[in-house]
């Protein structure tokens, strides 16, 4: 089985050539956001093309193309449901009429935080498990469930994976997404600048003094005693963490899966989510297990050859 792989970031979109389970070559170009994916696409099917000559392989002898998109899937129809100001064309696109009359391949799509979660749970941390569910900290939070060996999806593909987008602060802020207070607002790389110049101590923070504030120099300057810096870390732990109960309420996993860009402070964060879990959810079996993704980036792509499997290879047979 061998597959193409596409997965669509807010800034990049890496491209892999995946068989039997490992990604054999992958790139990156840049993802473009603000432009027409319809032109877009064509810079991904070339991607494809290089990745298959650097691999000695013809595109011809693939099974399939996979892509993991940040947006509601309508998964049968390869649809984009939605696009929040990125790719403003993508809902109007084909993707499995493109991926055949471009690559000569079919085509199969899920959400980006779900293809974390199966990529995962096939290969990575959740290997074993039935029932474990995925957060992922990044420019928004993705979150996605299986349950009961099943990839939970719902009529309309959005089961599981809005919880970046369930209410933590009734009366909060307005989202994009139409819903006010979701806990996207509360704590994600999208809003750390903005939540820290509104902060009172941001003015005598060493953070006034950066050109670009990230999670990285939040948890950094928060680690030398910088009061704004800590409060800002607090908060985004304690928004992370009562997310993770929530969905351990919502779902009865076994496994909480904690991934993305900003886990590059891994242990502080999981050693937090980990206590508040014990001591907040309610388990009378035991506790749930909160671990770090293994795969990072490669989860995404690993899905890819999966959902090709899945959706497109045992409807072939
Ligand atoms: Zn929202």
């Amino acid at each position: 089985m061998i597959s193409l792989a596409a997965d669509f970031g807010g800034t990049r979109i890496k491209l892999g050539l995946v068989k039997d389970g490992n990604v054999v070559v992958q790139s990156v170009i840049p993802a473009e956001s603000d432009r027409h994916l319809s032109e877009r696409l064509e810079a991904v099917a070339t991607g494809f093309e290089r990745l298959g000559e650097q691999a000695g392989l013809g595109i011809a002898q693939c099974d399939g193309v996979g892509f993991s998109y940040p947006s509601i899937i309508d998964r049968r129809n390869a649809r984009i449901m939605d696009h929040f100001g990125k790719f403003g064309d993508a809902s109007a696109i084909d993707l499995r009429d493109w991926s055949e009359q471009r690559l000569h391949l079919p085509l199969a799509i899920d959400n980006d935080a779900r293809m974390a979660l199966i990529g995962e749970w096939r290969y990575g941390a959740g290997r074993g498990t039935d029932n474990c569910v995925i957060i992922t900290l990044g420019t928004g939070i993705g979150v996605s469930a299986v349950m009961e060996g099943q990839v939970l999806r719902g009529v309309h593909g959005q089961a599981g994976i809005l919880g970046g987008h369930t209410t933590l602060r009734t009366g909060g802020g307005a989202c994009v997404c139409g819903n006010v207070g979701c806990a996207e607002l509360l704590a994600s790389t999208s809003v750390i600048a903005q939540l820290a110049r509104e902060h009172p101590q941001f003015a005598s923070s060493a953070l006034a003094t950066l050109p670009a504030i990230d999670y990285a120099a939040i948890f950094q300057l928060a680690a030398s005693g910088d009061d704004c810096a800590m409060a800002l870390r607090d908060r985004s732990l304690e928004t992370w963490s009562a997310l993770a109960v929530n969905l351990i309420h919502f779902f009865d996993p076994e496994l909480v899966i904690l991934g993305g860009g900003i886990m590059g402070s891994a242990e502080e964060i999981l050693s937090f989510v980990r206590d508040y879990v014990s001591r907040h959810a309610h388990t009378p079996w035991g506790r749930v297990k909160v671990v770090g993704s293994e795969l990072g980036d490669r989860a995404a792509l690993l899905a890819c050859e999966w959902l090709v499997h899945e959706d497109v290879a045992k409807v072939l047979k």
